[in-house]
């Protein structure tokens, strides 16, 4: 064994994966994660829940690179053949674990669930000979870990995403750098700058001659609904040149795109604007019409949100509006309900009737049906209404229903977010 010990294959186990009809996470999810702890994902493969497919798949991931992660089919039924298919490859037969049993037992009591555990959920305890567990604190299937005498292994993990993650961290990683030794790493570590309200193209020309390698790393520009993020890629250099480099980059991308740039990483602009609103000792209030929660939901999703939101109104019909929000019906009526002024008074109303500082509120054509001519399908008003000053834009937005639901909750939240910073 004199090749390094940093490459991978990842096995996906799962007949709902192999025909789409679930997205394979688990797959992407460890990739990103071990290139960032420096291993190398030599191969991803998918299969069916066949133990024969299983056995097949996974034999040609062994004997190519000895070190191979699986997920899925660890479960209690009978398409769950991951152990039993890879416990052949290895030689080794299959026996009750009986602590895990009685761990399975337990938690079949915790849980409140009637009865005695089904004798199927045996299948869960049963792990082949000489393996080792692997703690499961996210789920109710341990995973496990099969070594050859050439310290060749399959980590066998469960299907279920959280479970995934959790276990990646806390029960894989040791093990992995264990096996890696202690010779010297690189990484693949990325960052992401966030930006919105402004254009792919806007965005290229701010970066100019950075436009393609900053500092060195590539960089991507990754356009959707949110606005578009900037994500440079750092490959090839150890831990701590890699965040480093990436540190500088982000400076200077920031530098660079200035106020557009509203989170890093996966953080939500909804987060962003309550620590602005919670630093001022504010709280906000939504009036939605199109948008039918989204940007309560998405307000809410955050943890803690409570010190700076306090409701809102789904404003829907006209009735709604002047009932709840005390728009005028003579300005709906001369105006209709997707305009400036009613955008404007259902943001002062439902700041006043909830007795919050801030008052956020959309209205538009949402789609596919309802545009005309003036309002094409996708024009909608956003309007903040803040002790500094009210405020409303119009947007033509684009993509189908959907997105044009979430972009109008980006933009709202975008105008707040500018209207506190400035
Ligand atoms: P399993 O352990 O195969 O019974 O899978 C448990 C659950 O996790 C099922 O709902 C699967 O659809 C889901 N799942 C399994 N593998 C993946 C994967 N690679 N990516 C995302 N979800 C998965
Ligand atoms: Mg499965």
């Amino acid at each position: 064994m004199s090749a390094p010990r940093s490459a991978i294959e990842i096995v996906t186990i799962g007949d709902e994966l192999l025909l789409g009809f679930t997205v394979d996470t688990n797959a992407a999810h460890l990739a990103r994660e071990l290139g960032d702890d420096g291993f190398r994902i030599a191969r991803r493969t998918t299969c069916g829940d066949d133990a024969a497919q299983i056995a097949d798949a996974v034999r040609d991931a062994f004997e190519r690179t000895g070190a191979v992660i699986t997920t899925g089919g660890l479960g209690p039924t009978s398409d769950d053949n991951t152990k039993s298919s890879i416990a052949a490859i290895f030689g080794r037969r299959m026996r009750l674990d009986e602590n895990i049993w009685a761990r399975l037992q337990q938690m079949w009591k915790a849980r409140g669930w009637p009865g005695e555990i089904p004798e199927s959920n045996k299948l869960q305890a049963m792990i082949p000979e000489g393996a080792k567990i692997l703690e499961n604190r996210h789920g109710s299937a341990p995973g496990i870990w099969l070594e050859d005498e050439h310290s060749r292994w399959v980590a066998m993990l469960p299907g279920v995403p959280r479970a995934i993650r959790g276990m990646r961290a806390d029960t894989l990683r040791p093990r992995l750098r264990a096996w890696r030794g202690s010779a010297a790493v690189t990484v693949v570590r990325s960052r992401t700058v966030r930006t919105t309200g402004v254009s792919e193209s806007a965005l290229h020309d701010k970066m100019a001659e950075m436009r393609r390698r900053v500092h060195g790393l590539p960089l991507a520009f990754l356009p959707g609904w949110e606005g578009t993020d900037l994500r440079v890629t750092s490959r090839g250099l150890g831990d701590a040149e890699a965040d480093a480099t990436l540190e500088r980059a982000v400076a200077d991308i920031r530098a660079r795109v200035g106020d557009a740039v509203y989170a890093e990483g996966a953080d939500d602009m909804a987060d962003t604007v309550l620590q602005a609103m919670r630093a001022r000792g504010w709280r906000a209030a939504v009036a939605e019409s199109c948008t039918g929660g989204m940007l309560g939901m998405r307000l809410t999703a955050i943890p803690g949100s409570s010190d700076a939101f306090v409701g809102g109104v789904i404003a829907y019909s006209n009735d709604v509006k002047v009932r709840d929000l005390g728009v005028n019906a003579s300005d709906i009526d001369a105006h209709g309900a997707v305009s400036e002024t009613v955008v404007l008074q259902m943001a002062s109303g439902v700041r006043g009737r909830t007795g919050a500082e801030v008052g956020l509120a959309i209205t538009g054509v949402a789609g596919p049906g309802g545009g005309t001519e003036e309002k094409p399908v996708g024009t909608v008003w956003m309007a903040i209404d803040t002790p500094l000053g009210a405020r409303a834009v119009m947007s033509r937005l684009i993509g189908d229903r959907d997105e044009i639901r979430r972009r109008a909750t980006q933009g709202v939240l975008n105008l707040l977010r500018k209207a506190l910073s400035a």
